[in-house]
């Protein structure tokens, strides 16, 4: 076969506790009904000389490439705040696929069956929940966020028992690897120093090379992964996404968004708004994401400590002054951020409080989060009557004031908010509508939503139906864990 895998499995290489090598299960009649054409050709693979059956056995798992070497890796993880020993309950790393330019991807098949961590799950997974990771992580990455990537979608010919009966289902995931906060914490609590060495060194080289050599590496590692979370969750408040599970085992050390199981994007704007259904208290909403953020790297500091300082005191009050710095990082980037929404150049003392007064009024009006900004570039939306609001007439004059001292162009303003604002992002109505039509074995709509959401940043004729807000009847949507 001339598919152009090259493996160089590192992980398996490490010592025994890391992971279990495992092979997946074998399905009983796997069926590909979704593969990634623009990842296929990043990965430099190609699959065109493939027939189907061939390319089903594949990323089913069925039958593995040659060089391939099948691990299932271990982890711990805070889960809603309790520590747990958790594991690859249900996923198998295929291998570490290297591009001609070096660049190296985890390629893991998610719902692969049983695993030593899988504890009293069956390791496997649903039609509906896989294609929802695909449709919503590709959607990310054309969003210019760090996120996991989606390969393939297989059906497993197989039934999954959950509340009901459905199609069972394997996703391959590509991600730059999938070191969590959780797999710190995993060997952090075997208190082995030399143990713990072994995964900063193995991190830093995949990841942070250019912090080889510095004096203290545990604690660099802390600052970068602070800067390039702080990133990530302020992507995700730019575009209204709400991750849903952010507990320390779904948080990468490379920064990239992974596990999408009841995340869902804010339509009406509410910093309260929780779409999981497992979320009772709203630990995870929408306002709570940076404060979560903190909260994980903080965990991720306590792994830390052996190797920060040999004074056990000393190091605890180095790693809380780095972790103390969170909010005054966050809330500059942050309101960078929204200037590069609003499309202000520059800065002005009075900056924050015009932010604010949006941000307030829009929640009092309860407008759509990713349209107001749309209003705002002059885009066609519908339902656009609140905007003759008589507050936000006002609140747009601030506005346009504080523009003009932006000293240039409209267009150059308005470039700035393009870049920034989708037109376009996964609403809740039309995932489930596509989902729907999944289970019953129609993939377009599926493929069209896929496509649309390839260029949320553009103008694309005829998808008014994937930019208006859901149907009153909608409202109180609600997603279910990552089944
Ligand atoms: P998640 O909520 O997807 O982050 O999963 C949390 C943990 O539960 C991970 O260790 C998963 O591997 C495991 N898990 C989730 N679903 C299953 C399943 N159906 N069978 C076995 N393990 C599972
Ligand atoms: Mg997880």
């Amino acid at each position: 076969m001339t598919i152009g895998w090259h493996f160089d499995n590192t992980y398996s290489k490490l010592p025994d506790i890391f992971s279990s090598k495992i092979s997946p299960i074998k399905v009983k009649k796997p069926d590909l009904i979704i593969l990634n054409n623009n990842l296929t050709k990043k990965l430099e693979l190609d699959f065109s000389k493939i027939n189907n059956e061939d390319l089903s056995q594949l990323f089913s798992g069925n039958l593995l490439p040659k060089d391939s070497k099948t691990i299932a890796q271990a982890y711990a993880g805070h889960q809603f705040g309790h520590f747990t020993m958790l594991g690859d309950g249900r996923a198998t790393l295929m291998g570490e696929h290297v591009t001609k330019d070096n660049e190296r991807f985890d390629i893991q098949f998610k719902g692969s069956g049983i695993t030593p961590f899988s504890r009293n799950g069956d390791g496997r997974a649903a039609l509906g929940p896989m294609l929802r990771e695909y449709i919503i992580s590709e959607a990310m990455h054309a969003l210019n966020i760090p996120t996991t990537r989606s390969l393939a979608v297989v059906k497993t010919g197989e039934d999954v028992v959950r509340e009901n009966i459905l199609q069972g289902a394997i996703l391959t995931r590509v991600a730059s690897s999938h070191l969590r906060v959780g797999t710190f914490q995993y060997i952090a609590a075997r208190q082995n120093e030399n143990e713990l060495k072994t995964l900063v060194n193995y991190t830093v080289d995949r990841h942070y090379p250019n912090i080889k050599q510095s004096k203290n590496q545990a604690l660099d590692l802390l600052k970068v992964l602070m800067e390039k979370q702080i990133n990530l969750v302020i992507n995700w408040m730019r575009v209204g996404f709400i991750h849903g599970v952010m507990n320390t085992d779904n948080m990468t050390i490379s920064g990239e968004t992974i596990d999408y199981g009841p995340c869902a994007f804010m339509d009406t704007y509410d910093p309260q708004t929780v779409f999981s259904s497992i979320d009772q208290l709203g630990r995870y909403a929408y306002f709570n994401q940076p404060s979560i953020t903190k909260w994980n790297l903080a965990r991720f500091a306590e792994c830390l400590i052996p190797l920060i300082d040999k004074d056990k005191n000393k190091a605890i009050q180095i790693v809380t002054e780095e972790i103390n710095n969170f909010e005054k990082i966050y809330e500059i980037k942050w309101l960078n951020m929204m200037r590069d929404k609003l499309g202000l150049f520059g800065e002005d003392p009075k900056d924050q409080v015009l932010i604010l007064d949006l941000l307030t009024w829009m929640h009092q009006n309860k407008t759509d989060y990713t349209n107001t900004f749309c209003y705002l570039m002059n885009e066609k939306i519908q339902n656009n009557k609140i905007f003759y609001n008589e507050n936000f007439i006002i609140w747009k004059k601030r506005w346009e004031e504080r523009l003009k001292l932006n000293n240039n162009t409209p267009e150059k303003y308005l470039k700035l908010m393009k870049s920034v604002n989708p037109l376009v992002i996964p609403r809740n109505h039309k995932v489930e509508e596509a989902l729907k039509f999944a289970n019953n074995n129609d993939l377009n709509l599926v493929k069209k939503l896929i496509k649309i959401l390839e260029k949320p940043y553009e103008n694309q004729n005829g998808i008014n139906e994937y930019q208006s807000t859901a149907p009153a009847s909608d409202q109180k949507y609600q997603t279910f864990c990552g089944t």
